[in-house]
């Protein structure tokens, strides 16, 4: 579903990303973690082309980003992500944040986009909330209304980067709880986060980064199970 091949970036003469390959297969959940500054956040960027790279490819469900001939907004509206801070609009109700961009990328009557959100949003457990605004939720509550608005396009794949870590403790288990679902139910899935419950439940495989490279790339078996490289045991014995 993605292959990212052989992908490095430069911001300046700062190197982010160092010949970065690996894939993600059509129903695998891949969790990314390392340490902050590793290059994380880039990579699952590149992915979605919100972030330009400079060599390398990646190839979204048959579909080269590198290509220039590529339909990017296109591309983009089938891979869903999730942000650490949840981007939704603030003055927009919960419907409507859900609805948007439905009707304006998808082209959905106002009635299909309201349908599909609304069963979204109880799927998340948030039905209840259809007409109120952001603010007026909790970031725990928030973040699933983003991954109900991302799921609302109907996304081939879903990214998240860092869903939970802007959360208070106590609701960072309820944001989980969905992605877990997702997961079990089939979704492909890449997400960089630190949360290795979460990993050792669902994931296909774990990356671990460090200083822009891809430093392990294994499943969680061997992740968790045998003895890894020493900087994945460093910051291992830092998170656990
Ligand atoms: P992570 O998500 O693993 O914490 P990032 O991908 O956000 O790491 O950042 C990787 C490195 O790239 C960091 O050293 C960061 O300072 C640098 N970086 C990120 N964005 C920019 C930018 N727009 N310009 C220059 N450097 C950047
Ligand atoms: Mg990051």
């Amino acid at each position: 579903m993605i292959s990212i091949k052989n992908v490095s970036k430069w911001y300046g003469n700062f190197q982010v990303l160092t010949d970065c390959t690996t894939e993600v297969k059509k129903g695998e959940v891949v969790v990314v973690c390392g340490p902050s500054g590793s290059g994380k956040s880039t990579l699952i960027k590149t992915v979605n082309a919100l972030e330009p790279f400079q060599k390398g490819d990646i190839i979204v469900d048959g579909i080269s980003i590198a290509d220039p001939k590529t339909n990017l907004p296109k591309l983009r509206s089938r891979v869903g992500m999730v942000f650490q801070h949840f981007e939704l609009f603030p003055h927009l109700t919960i419907t409507d944040n859900l609805a948007i961009a439905q009707q304006k990328v998808l082209g959905r009557t106002r009635e299909e986009a309201l349908d599909k959100g609304l069963k979204l949003l109880d799927r998340v457990g948030l039905k209840a909330h259809a007409a109120k605004f952001p603010g007026q939720l909790s970031g725990g509550q928030q973040q699933r209304v983003a991954i109900a608005r991302a799921l609302a396009m109907d996304p081939i794949v879903m990214l998240f980067d860092e869903p939970t870590s802007a959360l208070d403790p106590e609701m960072v288990n309820e944001v989980l709880d969905v992605m877990v679902q997702l997961a079990q139910e089939g979704m492909t899935m890449m997400c960089v986060t630190h949360e290795m419950g979460f990993a050792r439940k669902v994931a296909s495989r774990v990356i671990f980064m460090d200083k822009g490279k891809i430093e392990e790339d294994c499943s969680k078996e061997e992740f968790f199970g045998q003895p890894r490289g020493e900087r994945a045991q460093q910051f291992l014995s830092k998170i656990l």
